[in-house]
């Protein structure tokens, strides 16, 4: 049979298949049963049917044989007819030794039953007979008649009886089973409830089941509970810092949509105020005094800005480094103003680190939606231009953006897109400083200082592009082609002159993280001829910087026998532990601008000069005053005993093409060249 169609007829359920099989039994077994009582039932009926036969045939034999002697036709017919009107005989026939015969009925070739008729000894013919066979077989059906309709009726209530226990002691409870287990909702829940069947406890194969079910689902429950809780914890890593125990960056996104939305379903009546807060000076904070110093820092401003928040059901997030987002709804923009004084305010208590203590100030850009934006980017693009603007205004102070900030980034953006164009087109150029030496007054070499003119833009200043270049690392192409180039131009002032002038670049710390560092120091030239006249100048942030790859670049360096100078002393965390712990790396230390304005007015940080130059002198390096513009600072600065001066009282950045000039009229007197005439 094909197997679709066996299928069709297959029972799905187990219950009717077991009473399928059993009723199937049943009848089998009734069928044999049955049979072999019919079989007995016809065999009885059958000897019963000839033992009557015979006994009729005794009953009148002697009597028959009388009426053949006496030719007493008629007896013999009476006689005759008697026995043929019995039920067990069939037909019959007297055959005459003479030679007649009677026959009543239609009798078979073979008769069934035969005697012989003597009287007196003498054969007078013989009495055939076939017995009455319908007999046995009326009385077979019958009697299968009976059997098969009370057997019909007991095979059906069996079958009833027996689908009901197995309903009751199986398919029930299997069902029950199947049921509870179809509802798997509450086995992701937190509990279950473990199944329970309806009937007496047996220990049987229904109970191992549902044990062991059982297990199953308490096992599922505790994985489900293991899943969810570490679904939790990834929910809350991927929104969460962990540090600060502030909404992470991710959320920050979330949360601004929704109050966003919230606002735009509103009446309108309070706006949203956002602030960007940087903190002032934590770089160099978590650069000098470590980075669980830093750590604790950032967790004690968290506390402090949520618990500022918190009066105002506002809401604070960590931006990521030393940035935190805040946000509230506020009635007016001189409430925003209110809270941005607040946040200023918190930050003017101290820090608190071991025993010291430590102010720490914080500059602020605020933005109100939806005024100064529509997205959530917008806004904090915008908050975060006018945090710098804040910064710019001198630190731990507040900007709100307004749309003159609009340009920034306008500026910002042509800037990066125009000064990859101008890096790719070589369209940089350098211009040289000198530097000389306040003991002799001779000029020791020059500082290369990157120009750029933008067809547009025109000039654009270093300290704009600069950091852009930094912030795309665009500034890891501009260094490098500074350094090759301002060395060869340097090397041909040495032969021409032959005067042993140094050159002085500036190098991003930036850049001892860009993954082309490496092979440009190993494949570079430069970096196999040991040029010691060949300075590179970096802040102190990088030699802060422990990071082991950023080590082994420096000291890659200055196996190639480069020299490091510190550039912007003084601007930073700068501090005289730190140039002892790094006086192997250090050449120089370039005193900034700033400090040098300083020194004719403040007696401190006279004082403070020279300490640094006395420090750096015990420790063979040497200080450089950057930014001199009058024969006061110079003199100040001599008597203090610098060793270098650069700045305007000399000359300004020239191009190349001027240099050569500047060097001949400076060998010739040192002393009269100013920066007046000299073009800038
Ligand atoms: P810096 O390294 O401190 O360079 C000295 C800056 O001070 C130069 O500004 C120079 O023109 C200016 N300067 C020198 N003497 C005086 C003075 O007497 N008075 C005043 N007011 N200023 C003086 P410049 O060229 O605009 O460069 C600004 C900054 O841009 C540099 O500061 C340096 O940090 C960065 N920079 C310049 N060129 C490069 C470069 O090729 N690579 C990198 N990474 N940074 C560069
Ligand atoms: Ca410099
Ligand atoms: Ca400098």
């Amino acid at each position: 049979m094909p197997q679709d169609v066996k299928k069709r007829f297959r029972f799905n359920k187990l219950g009717h298949r077991l009473s399928f099989y059993f009723i199937s039994i049943c009848i089998v077994f009734t069928l044999i049963t049955v049979s072999s009582l019919l079989l007995r039932q016809y065999i009885v009926d059958r000897e019963t049917v000839y033992t009557e036969g015979e006994k009729t045939i005794n009953a009148v034999q002697e009597q028959l044989a009388r009426s053949l002697w006496n030719v007493d036709q008629d007896s013999t017919r009476i006689l005759l007819e008697g026995m043929y009107r019995m039920p067990s005989i069939h037909s019959l026939r007297i055959v005459e030794s003479l030679g007649n015969s009677y026959e009543y009925g239609t009798l078979d070739s073979e008769p069934d039953l035969k005697a012989a008729l003597e009287f007196n000894g003498q054969d007078l013919g013989r009495l055939e007979v076939d017995v009455n066979k319908d007999l046995i077989t009326d009385n077979v059906i019958d009697q299968m008649q009976i059997i098969i309709l009370s057997t019909s009726l007991m095979i059906g209530m069996i079958g009833f009886i027996l689908s009901i226990i197995v309903r009751r002691a199986v398919t029930k409870h299997l069902s029950a089973i199947r049921d509870a287990n179809l509802d798997l909702s509450n086995i992701s829940a937190k509990s279950f409830t473990p199944i329970k069947l309806d009937r007496p406890d047996y220990d049987d194969e229904l109970s191992d089941l549902v044990e062991t079910l059982n297990e199953a689902r308490r096992q599922t429950v505790e994985f489900g509970m293991a899943r969810e809780s570490y679904e939790n914890q990834l929910e809350y890593q991927a929104n969460f810092d962990v540090l600060t125990d502030l909404p992470n960056r991710r959320h920050i996104d979330r949360h601004l949509k929704e109050d966003m939305h919230h606002y735009d379903h509103s009446d309108h009546r309070s706006k949203l105020a956002m602030f960007f807060i940087d903190l002032d000076g934590f770089k160099e904070v978590n650069d000098s005094l470590g980075h669980s110093a830093g750590d604790r820092i950032l967790q004690e401003s968290s506390t402090r800005l949520r618990r500022l928040f918190e009066d105002y059901s506002g809401y604070v997030a960590r931006f990521g480094g030393d940035e935190f987002i805040a946000t509230f709804q506020c009635i007016s923009r001189s409430k925003a103003e209110e809270v941005a004084e607040e946040i200023i305010n918190t930050f003017k208590e101290s820090f608190s680190l071991n025993d010291s203590q430590l102010q720490l100030g914080c500059s602020i850009g605020v933005v109100m939606y939806p005024e100064d934006g529509k997205s959530t980017e917008e806004l904090i693009r915008k908050a975060d231009t006018a945090m710098y603007r804040a910064k710019e205004a001198g630190r731990n102070t507040f900007e709100f953006f307004d749309q003159t900030m609009m340009h920034d980034i306008l500026l910002n953006n042509t800037i990066k897109t125009k000064l990859q164009g101008a890096i790719a087109a070589k369209k940089l150029e350098i211009h040289y400083q000198p530097l000389i030496n306040l003991k002799d007054m001779s000029l020791t070499g020059f500082e290369a200082l990157v120009r750029w003119e933008d067809d547009d833009l025109g000039k654009v200043r270093p300290d704009l592009f600069i950091p852009i270049a930094e912030k795309t690392g665009q500034i890891f192409d501009i260094d490098t082609w500074v350094f090759e180039n301002s060395i060869e131009q340097v090397r041909e002032w040495r032969t021409d002159f032959k005067q042993d002038f140094i050159i002085s670049v500036n190098f991003s710390s930036t850049n001892f993280h860009h993954r082309g560092l490496h092979s440009w120091v190993n494949d570079h030239k430069v970096f196999l001829q040991r040029l010691d006249w060949v300075e590179l100048e970096v802040t102190e942030r990088l030699v802060l910087d422990d990071d082991p790859i950023v080590t082994k670049r420096i000291d890659q360096m200055l196996q190639a026998g480069l020299r490091f100078s510190i550039d912007d002393f003084g601007t930073g965390y700068s501090s005289l532990g730190y140039i002892k712990k790094f006086a192997h790396i250090l050449s120089k230390i370039k005193m900034d601008r700033v400090f040098v304005n300083e020194i004719i007015h403040s007696n401190s940080d006279r004082a403070l000069v020279k300490s640094i130059v006395t420090l750096a002198d015990s420790l063979s390096i040497e200080v450089l005053a950057e930014g001199i513009e009058t024969r006061k600072q110079e003199e100040i600065l001599a008597s203090l005993g610098c060793d270098y001066a650069q700045g305007f009282l000399y000359a300004k950045p020239m191009p190349a093409s001027e240099v050569p000039g500047f060097i001949q009229q400076w060998n010739q007197t040192p002393h009269i060249i100013s920066a007046k005439d000299q073009p800038s």
